[in-house]
């Protein structure tokens, strides 16, 4: 579903990404990890057209991504690819911003009605639907400043299930949380990946990286230091800098 080829992203005179190479095919879970500022929220941004990037392909669903415009005035070729690319690669963040003025039924409703045009009876349904299955059925009328973090991080990941995208991409969805809170996140996300939908997973989690996954990228400095089945990346990690990442993590 989601194909990035050679990316290079910099900032400045800072090179952020120096070449990376990752594929999500349909129904894949690939988890992302790496030390703090290696770049995999940059790559994440990238997949999903929020920055532009100097070299390199972001293929979705088959169809490459196109740029016009040069240096800071880059954008997406094409509008209403932008507009297809975001509705079908939702993005759950490190912290939930959801809408505080906004009920947590009105937040999951808010995009689809708004962006997609699509009837509110029905997207009501399947918001309602969505918090079910998330375990907060009963938080539908509270407001997000009503809910726990875990709560909220799950309402997110609701609003983000209600564009029915084709790919998630999740970064650090339950960093934010206390270690309680954190086990109900990683309970929705194990089951969204037991459902085989496609995600891009960046997290610190290493144990949530070895359940879900079936393919993890371990980044340094921009660069893919390894990368393998989570069997092979935490049971076997060959390089010093993979091994020293993860005994620091322990
Ligand atoms: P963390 O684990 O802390 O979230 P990360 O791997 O997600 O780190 P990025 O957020 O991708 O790292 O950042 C990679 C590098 O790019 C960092 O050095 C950061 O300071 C820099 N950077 C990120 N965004 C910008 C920006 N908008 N402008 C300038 N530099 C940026
Ligand atoms: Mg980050």
């Amino acid at each position: 579903v989601i194909e990035i080829r050679n990316l290079h992203k910099s900032y400045g005179s800072l090179e952020v990404l120096k070449g990376v190479d990752i594929t999500a095919p349909a129904g894949h879970v690939v988890s992302m990890i790496g030390s703090s500022g290696s770049g995999k929220s940059t790559l994440l941004r990238c997949a999903n057209l929020l920055e532009d990037s100097q070299q390199g392909e972001v293929i979705f669903m088959g169809e490459p991504v196109t740029w016009k415009g040069s240096g800071m005035t880059r954008h997406p070729g094409d509008k209403r690819q932008m507009i297809r690319i975001r509705t079908n690669l939702s993005m759950v963040f490190q912290q939930f911003n959801l809408w505080a003025h906004m009920t947590i039924l009105q937040n999951v409703m808010e995009a689809p009605v708004t962006v997609l045009k699509r009837d509110r009876a029905e997207v009501e349904a399947k918001a309602r639907d969505y918090l079910d299955k998330v375990g907060i059925g009963d938080k539908a009328d509270a407001y997000p400043a009503q809910l726990s973090g875990g709560q909220q991080q799950r309402a997110a990941i609701a609003r983000a299930l209600a564009m029915e995208p084709k790919a998630l991409l999740f970064d650090e969805p339950t960093s934010a949380l206390d270690p309680e809170l954190e086990q109900e996140v990683v309970r929705v996300i194990k089951a969204l990946a037991e459902e085989g939908r496609t995600m891009v997973l960046v997290t610190h989690d290493m144990k949530m990286a070895a359940d879900v996954s079936d393919h993890v990228v371990f980044l340094h400095q921009g660069k893919i230091e390894e990368e393998g089945s989570p069997e092979e990346l935490f049971g076997n990690p060959r390089s010093d800098r993979l091994r020293g990442f993860l005994r620091a993590g322990q």
